[in-house]
C-alpha cells in the first residue's frame, strides 16, 4: 500500500476557520487581538517569514505589526520597545525574529517578553510549565513542536505509548518536541549530533520525528521493517538550491507507512501555532468568552 502523504493544507484549511470564529467573537467583544512582530535588520528569509506571520494574522481578522528596526540599534533602546509592547494592555502578542545582531546576542532574548505575552513560547516560565505538564495554568507551547502533535492529531496518529525518536535537541524544535509528546505518554529518545549509532534508534522506532537541518540526510537505512511514520521539520536547500526536508522523500517511501512532505507538512504549521496562540492569549488576558 503506497504511504499516506502528511500534508498541512487540510489541517489548516480547517483550523483558519475555527480561527476566524473565535477572533470574531473577541471583536464582537470589542478587543482585535493584536501581534507585534519585532524585527531587527535586513535579514532576507526574516523579511519573509515575517510578512508571512502577518498575512497569516490578518487573513484570520487579528492584527499584526512588523516593527523594524534598525540592524544597528543598541540595546538600551531595544529593550525600551519590548518594555512600552509589555505595558501596552492593547498588544497581546509578542515575538523577536531571529536572528539578531551580535549587539543583542547577549541578551536573554527568551525572557524579554511577558510570558503571557510570548506567543512564541520561548520565555523561561513557560518552558517551565512545559517541562512540568502544568495543565492548571495557561501558557504558550513552541510552535514548531505544537504544528507537530496537531499534525499527528489531525491524522488521527495516537502516540501514546509509542517508540518515538525525534532527532534534534534545540530549545525551539526538539526539546519541547520530546517534552509535548512525553507529556502525550509517548516514550520519547532523544538523538542529536553526539548519538552513537543513530540508526539503531531509528530503526525501533514507531515514530521518527527529524529536526536536524541537513538536506535528505536520513535515508532508508535508517527504517527499520515496521513502516514507521515519518515527520520531517527540516528546512533545507540542496545543492541545486531546491527546497528540501531532513528526509531523503523518495528514497524511503517504500519503507515507511505515513510521511510529511517538504514542503507542505510541517513547515506551514509553525505560523498556524503561532495564531492559535495569539488568539489563545488574548482570551486568556481579556478574560474573553
Ligand atoms: P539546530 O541547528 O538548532 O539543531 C539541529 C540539531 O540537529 C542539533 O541538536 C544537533 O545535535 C542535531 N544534529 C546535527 N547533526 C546531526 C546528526 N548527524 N545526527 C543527529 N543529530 C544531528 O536546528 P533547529 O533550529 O532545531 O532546526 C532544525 C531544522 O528544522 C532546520 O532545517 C530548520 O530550518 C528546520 N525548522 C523548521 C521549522 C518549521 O517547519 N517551521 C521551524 C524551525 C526549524
Amino acid at each position: 500500500m503506497a504511504p499516506k502523504i502528511l500534508l498541512a493544507k487540510p489541517l489548516i484549511d480547517q483550523k483558519i476557520e475555527d480561527l476566524k470564529k473565535e477572533c470574531a467573537k473577541a471583536l464582537a467583544q470589542g478587543v482585535t487581538p493584536t501581534l507585534k512582530v519585532i524585527l531587527v535588520g535586513n535579514h532576507p528569509a526574516s523579511l519573509i517569514y515575517t510578512e508571512n506571520k502577518k498575512k497569516f494574522c490578518e487573513q484570520v481578522g487579528a492584527d499584526c505589526e512588523i516593527i523594524k528596526l534598525s540592524e544597528n540599534i543598541n540595546p538600551r533602546d531595544f529593550l525600551e520597545v519590548l518594555k512600552k509592547i509589555n505595558n501596552d494592555t492593547n498588544i497581546h502578542g509578542c515575538l523577536i525574529q531571529l536572528p539578531v545582531p551580535k549587539q543583542l546576542a547577549d541578551l536573554e532574548l527568551h525572557d524579554l517578553i511577558k510570558p503571557e505575552k510570548d506567543v512564541d513560547g520561548f520565555h523561561f516560565q513557560n518552558i517551565g510549565h512545559l517541562y512540568s505538564n502544568n495543565s492548571h495554568s495557561f501558557y504558550s507551547k513552541p510552535c514548531t513542536p505544537q504544528g507537530v502533535m496537531s499534525l499527528l492529531k489531525y491524522y488521527a496518529i495516537p502516540v501514546e505509548g509509542k517508540n518515538i525518536v525525534v532527532i534534534g535537541r534545540s530549545l525551539i524544535v526538539g526539546k519541547p518536541m520530546m517534552l509535548l509528546l512525553s507529556n502525550a505518554n509517548a516514550t520519547v529518545t532523544l538523538c542529536h549530533s553526539a548519538t552513537s549509532n543513530l540508526k539503531f534508534f531509528t530503526q525501533h522506532a514507531d515514530i521518527i520525528i527529524s529536526a536536524v537541518g541537513k538536506p535528505r540526510f536520513l535515508n532508508s537505512d535508517y527504517i527499520g521493517t515496521n513502516k514507521p511514520i515519518l515527520i520531517d521539520v527540516g528546512i533545507n536547500r540542496d545543492t541545486t538550491g531546491k527546497l528540501c526536508g531532513d528526509i531523503d522523500f523518495d528514497n524511503v517511501l517504500e519503507k515507511v507507512s505515513s510521511i510529511s512532505p517538504v514542503p507542505g507538512g510541517v513547515g506551514p504549521l509553525t505560523i498556524l501555532s503561532l495564531t492559535q496562540n495569539l488568539i489563545a492569549t488574548t482570551f486568556y488576558q481579556k478574560d474573553l468568552k
